[in-house]
């Protein structure tokens, strides 16, 4: 059993369909009921197993009231991506403090409430996959995102650390930083800075979600079971 957050669209919708193709159930999480009811649909449609559970993952009760539902139910989820994020880009000096808080609490602190929630039966178990979606702004940084790249960094620290505190109990936990890839997220981003932004990309252009799920999947995966605190790139080559 996996649990998908931002399943809804985008990067995490990918990881939701590419799991549940692989014959993995998946709880496909995000903030409104309309967008992961549509991905669950989906995949169920294609003969997948999933269900929706729409939830504010920068809720940290609203994230436990789901997890309490799922574990009266079920011994364990096997895989939790945490990969549900925004962004609220400004310059430093022109950040509302809302802005700050909003990102910290949904891309780094909602990892926290899932996987204090959700670990512990893993690492009961002694078999668990932990992948959290960071970004390579995470890794280098960005002019305009000081808010989402400490989020993302964050991530990454949280990674490594629990990698270390759950190994023993064969609970692995990765990240993986995308670079741009086409999403609603990029979507609004204006002619000019989608030039700027192939022009620093090797591959010379944005990648599809789909080049994010199958490395999630990877990772997800028995024949990952070697792999853990790592950080892997899915960036057309950005950050070497
Ligand atoms: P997206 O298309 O904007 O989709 C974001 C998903 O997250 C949506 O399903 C949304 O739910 C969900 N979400 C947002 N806030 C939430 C909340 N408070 N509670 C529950 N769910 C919430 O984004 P994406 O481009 O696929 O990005 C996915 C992840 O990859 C993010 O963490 C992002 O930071 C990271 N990333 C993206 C890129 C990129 O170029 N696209 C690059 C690097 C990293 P609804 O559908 O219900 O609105």
């Amino acid at each position: 059993l996996a649990l998908v957050t931002g399943a809804g669209r985008g990067i995490g919708r990918a990881i939701a369909e590419t799991l549940a193709r692989e014959g993995v159930e998946v709880i496909c999480v995000s903030k409104s009921a309309d967008s992961c009811g549509g991905a669950a649909e989906a995949i169920r449609a294609s003969g997948g197993a999933a269900e929706a559970m729409p939830v504010d993952v920068a809720d940290g009760a609203a994230v436990r009231e789901a997890c309490e539902i799922i574990l009266a139910e079920r011994e364990c989820v096997d895989v939790l991506v945490n990969n549900a994020g925004i962004t609220r880009d400004n310059l430093l000096f022109r950040m509302d403090e809302q802005d700050w808080e909003d990102v910290l609490a949904t891309n780094l602190t909602s990892c926290f409430h899932w996987i204090k929630t959700l670990g512990r039966p893993m690492t009961r178990k002694r078999w668990g996959r932990i992948v959290n979606v960071s970004s390579v702004v995470g890794i280098a940084g960005n002019a305009g995102q000081a808010n989402y790249s400490a989020a993302k960094a964050g991530m990454i620290g949280l990674t490594k650390s629990l990698a270390r505190e759950f190994a023993a109990r064969q609970v692995t936990v990765n990240a993986v930083a995308p670079g741009f890839i086409e999403t609603d997220m990029t979507a609004g981003l204006d002619e000019r800075i989608r030039e700027v932004a192939i022009a620093n990309v090797p591959l010379k252009r944005f990648g599809q979600a789909e080049d994010v799920a199958e490395m999630v999947a990877f990772l997800c995966s028995d024949k990952a079971s070697y792999v853990t605190g790592q950080v892997f790139t899915v960036d057309g080559g950005m950050v070497m």
